[in-house]
């Protein structure tokens, strides 16, 4: 089978999802984006006596979403026209919109059980031969294509961008054992030659290469800060721009990929690994109470750092 990719599917439009969709628009995909039903009405709509049932509610998340994109600075469109190609809708009644596209992408929330759920209802709609790949940061490719049909198998993959992805270049590509070669062939030449991506092939171990190194550099930090009493903007000035890093390795990096998203991602590797090696990946207990909080990061407006 010749595969293409002239119309994608991205579910999930916070952080990563708006982006991926983003970059599509701006090479030319039109993108169907897709994300779950709001389960309360803001203060503004109740004012306006709108119910969770009405139209304008059930697609705010993702509408808002696309909204934001323009918004952004610098703005992950690169023209504003490209917002045409992008079609807001609800991850829970508009999965039929799925059956016409030639890639599926999801990027929902870090959690197995959550992303399996939704894979189960994406094999009874999509067509037979779309490729659908999941975003994970490092959940096990295998574990989430467990008890999927064979087609859906041999057309699963991990698809790993990386944040912002309009500007950093690394898409790792994790096969599963059902992932038929040829899907791994084009996607990866895909990666490379429209996405304009450098594809890493990695094998499908616990956060995979990136964040099994990533996640335990940035928690080594953390101990290291707390054990030396080192500052947030010590740690910062000499893991950023003073060694030639646009921004900060360290605080501004977590505030951008999300607290929540990054304690997920830890959790992922230390309910993997045992004793010594076990212990790094026990995030510490300051950074669970500002999830607790609500502190996410950039898309709370409030992490180690505010929004400005
Ligand atoms: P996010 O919190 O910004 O967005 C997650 C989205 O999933 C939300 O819009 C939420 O509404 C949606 N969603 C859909 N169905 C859901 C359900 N049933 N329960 C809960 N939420 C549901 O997260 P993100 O940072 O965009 O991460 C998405 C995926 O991409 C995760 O797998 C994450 O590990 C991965 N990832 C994140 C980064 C990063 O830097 N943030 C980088 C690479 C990969």
């Amino acid at each position: 089978m010749a595969y293409q990719i002239r119309k994608a599917a991205v579910l999930g439009s916070g952080v990563m999802g708006s982006g991926i969709a983003a970059h599509l628009a701006n090479i030319g995909i039109p993108v169907v984006l897709l994300d779950i039903v709001p389960r309360e009405l803001s203060k503004k709509e109740q004012a306006k006596g709108l119910t969770l049932e009405d139209k304008v509610v059930r697609n705010r998340l993702a509408t808002g979403s696309i909204q934001k994109l323009l918004k952004q600075k610098p703005a992950p469109l690169t023209a504003k026209k490209n917002l045409q190609l992008i079609t807001p809708g609800n991850l829970e009644d508009d999965l039929e919109k799925l059956q016409d596209v030639d890639w599926i992408i999801e990027v929902i929330v870090e959690n197995l059980d959550v992303k399996k759920s939704l894979y189960e209802k994406i094999d009874k709609v999509r067509k037979e031969g779309t490729i659908v790949s999941s975003n994970t940061s490092g959940i096990s490719i295998n574990a989430m294509v467990e008890g999927r049909s064979e087609d859906f198998g041999k057309h699963f993959l991990g698809t790993h961008f990386f944040n912002p992805p309009r500007y950093l270049k690394l898409l790792e590509i994790i096969p599963a054992k059902t992932t038929a070669p040829e899907v791994l062939e084009f996607m990866s030449t895909f990666g490379e030659d429209q996405l304009g991506k450098g594809v890493v092939l990695a094998k499908d171990t616990p956060n995979f290469i990136a964040n099994r190194i990533g996640t335990y550099g940035l928690l080594v930090t953390l101990r290291e800060m707390m054990a030396r009493g080192y500052s947030i903007g010590e740690v910062d000035s000499v893991t950023g721009p003073l060694i030639g890093r646009p921004k900060s390795a360290t605080f501004r990096t977590l505030d951008v990929v999300g607290l929540d998203t990054f304690m997920h991602v830890a959790k992922n590797v230390y309910d993997q690994t045992s004793g010594e090696e076990q212990k790094v990946f026990d995030a510490p207990a300051f950074m669970k109470k500002m999830v607790e909080n609500g502190w996410l990061g950039a898309k709370s407006g409030q992490g180690f750092f505010l929004k400005k």
